[in-house]
């Protein structure tokens, strides 16, 4: 497809450490990757692990999306947090468990920059059409759906990948949608394979996360891949996008 515009989103679950974002930052700026991801508030399952640096690691978010000119990404919890985003985060995060915060959905939609919505776990497409009209509403039309998996009755992936949201969303609506396999997966043996099935669905972009050594990783080590796999991983699904 000519003239595609296209979203890859990558980079650390959790940001730890600034020399870890940095060799991260290196690599994505030689592949052509425009996207650095890192959370800094993570919305944790389990108030024991590692809930991220807050501030300290939008900071260093900071330093090294500009060092790399990246445009950094990054998810906000709540409104308190709207000020700092807004002042210093390129592209803001809505996260899974905020599809439907409406008021923080309502805020989001006041700022003049981009966001990334993603869809609630247990949310229908309806819903999440709703929850992008709540930002719509309030004036803003920069947004960028992302399909994250879903819950359902099987246990062998962490979420269910839905495939077919991808044709639902694009027939009904225009906004850009991508595909996050790192979380729908839960499993980094799969995430290639599972990155080339959505793109060639007619994703229009990923959304995964990478670490400088997977395992030390301090949350979701298990879905995290390492960077040769996503340069191997990134110029195959170029390849998948020219053909389409
Ligand atoms: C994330 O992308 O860091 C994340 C927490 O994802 P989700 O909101 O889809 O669970
Ligand atoms: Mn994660």
């Amino acid at each position: 497809m000519k003239n595609k515009k296209s979203f890859f989103i990558y980079g650390p679950c959790s940001i730890d450490t600034e020399a870890n974002l940095e060799y991260i930052a290196r690599n994505l700026k030689e592949m052509g990757v425009k996207y650095l991801r890192g959370g800094a508030f993570k919305p944790r399952t389990s108030p024991y692990t590692f809930k991220g640096l807050n501030y300290a690691g939008l900071k260093i978010l900071k330093r090294v999306s500009k060092k790399y000119n990246l445009k950094s990404v990054s998810e906000i919890l709540d409104v308190s947090y709207l000020k700092y985003f807004e002042e210093n985060i390129d592209v803001i995060q809505l996260g899974a468990r905020n599809m439907q915060n409406f008021t923080l959905l309502e805020e989001v939609g006041k700022l003049n920059k981009p966001i990334i919505i993603k869809r609630g776990f247990m949310s229908t497409i309806k819903e999440l059409l709703y929850s992008i009209e709540y930002i719509l509403q309030q004036g803003n039309d920069n947004i960028i759906i992302c399909e994250r998996g879903i819950r359902t009755f099987q246990q062998e992936s962490r979420f269910s990948l839905d495939i077919t949201s991808i044709f639902a969303l694009k027939e009904k609506t225009n906004f850009p949608v991508i595909v996050d396999p790192s979380h729908s997966t839960g499993n980094a043996n799969w995430i290639m394979n599972a990155s080339f099935g959505v793109m060639a669905a007619g994703a229009d972009g990923l959304m995964i996360e990478t670490h400088q050594n997977p395992f030390v990783s301090l949350s979701d080590a298990d879905q995290i891949i390492s960077l040769e796999k996503l340069k191997k991983l990134h110029q195959k699904v170029i390849e998948i996008q020219k053909i389409l």
